[in-house]
């Protein structure tokens, strides 16, 4: 008997109609990194597919090598961690399209391209102000040239301008959206023509309108994770997918043992600060061992019951965002932490 995190499909595919409606006429890429935040990657792509999802953002060549592996050709796949020329060449052949964002890199994408014997699709990166990669505003004049002399000789397919933001004051995120709106018009008097240009992930894509351009690239939200300290999913008209459920495996007085512990994910660090979902409702978590962890007991728990670490709430769970929010971390760090050990039951 062990834990197991066990995912609705009909709340996933739920969630992707209502990103879609929400971002509408812009189109979501659905963000896959990590494992597809812990959900199982092969999995949530074809779920994905099926609910009528064309684009994925995959991160890095090996996960975007798996998702076009696993859907085939009638998708987009993007990536935005390329570190070297056989790299770049990995991801040309397997059509995925690349985030560039420093000079060095754009040649070397044009180098394998020309190996590849396929024009590279780019996306050109600049930076807004998150230092997080991306060209420099003051460099990007010379770097939207190059690309374009590329894209003349047939090594390069410009196919978006893009960017990175915080996401955590709309005052920042405007002077980005400004830088942003400049490198695009660079780009055009460049002879470029992106067609997709993109800046917001899930916060921005759904509060501000006006950061969603052609594209937004939204993870957390697509799998009901909301943010930390800030709206909650009803509000949001999204639901959790996940659940992290484990058999109780024995009741000792006052408490119980359940069969899931610190190395299956869970952070020990919650151990008296955090309740989990019982038959009976909400109880305290108050002990996180290796694989197992100790709750309060309920009247009439037996071994066999299960209880929810984290979830929807139908048991009295907190969500994947409350339990951070206990340990001042994000969703996201809960969800992705699940142990690889841990089987994930999609439903
Ligand atoms: C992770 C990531 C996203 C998705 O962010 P969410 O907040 O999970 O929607 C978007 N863009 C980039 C570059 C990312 O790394």
């Amino acid at each position: 008997m062990t834990a197991e995190l066990d995912i609705d499909g009909a709340a996933f595919a739920a969630n992707l109609e209502a990103v879609r409606a929400r971002v509408a006429p812009a189109h979501h890429m659905l963000v896959v990194k990590d494992d597809a935040y812990g959900h199982g990657l092969v999995e949530t792509v074809q779920r994905a597919q099926a609910a009528g999802v064309r684009r994925y953002g995959a991160f890095d060549v090996r996960t975007g090598a798996a998702v076009r592996g696993t859907l085939g050709d009638d998708v987009d796949v993007f990536v935005w961690i390329v570190g070297t020329e056989t790299e770049a060449e990995e991801a040309i052949a397997a059509r995925l399209e690349i985030g560039v964002g420093d000079a060095m890199l754009l040649e070397d994408v044009a180098a394998a391209a020309a190996r590849c014997g396929l024009p590279a699709r780019v996306h050109l990166k600049v930076d807004t102000g998150l230092h997080r990669n991306g060209v420099r505003p003051e460099a990007w004049d010379g770097f939207v040239g190059r690309a374009a002399e590329l894209q003349r000789a047939g090594a390069l397919d410009v196919v978006g301008v893009w960017s990175h933001i915080a996401e955590a004051s709309d005052a920042e995120d405007d002077a980005a959206r400004a830088v942003f709106d400049d490198a695009v018009a660079q780009a055009r008097r460049a002879g470029l023509s992106p067609r997709l240009r993109h800046l917001a992930a899930s916060a921005a894509a759904f509060a501000r309108p006006e950061f969603r351009y052609d594209m937004v690239r939204v993870g957390a939200f697509a799998y009901g994770i909301r943010p930390a300290g800030g709206p909650s999913a009803d509000e949001l008209g999204i639901t959790p997918i996940a659940s992290l459920r484990a058999p109780v495996l024995r009741v000792a007085g006052d408490h119980v043992i359940a069969a899931v512990g610190a190395l299956d994910g869970i952070p020990s660090s919650l151990a008296g600060v955090a309740e989990v979902g019982t038959p009976a409702g909400p109880r305290r978590l108050t002990r996180i061992d290796a694989h197992r962890c100790r709750i309060d007991a309920w009247p009439g728990a037996r071994a066999g019951d299960l209880v929810t670490l984290f979830g929807p709430g139908r048991t009295g769970e907190p969500s994947a965002t409350r339990l951070a929010e206990r340990i001042d971390t994000i969703g996201e760090e809960i969800a992705v932490r699940v142990s690889p050990g841990v089987p994930r039951r999609w439903r």
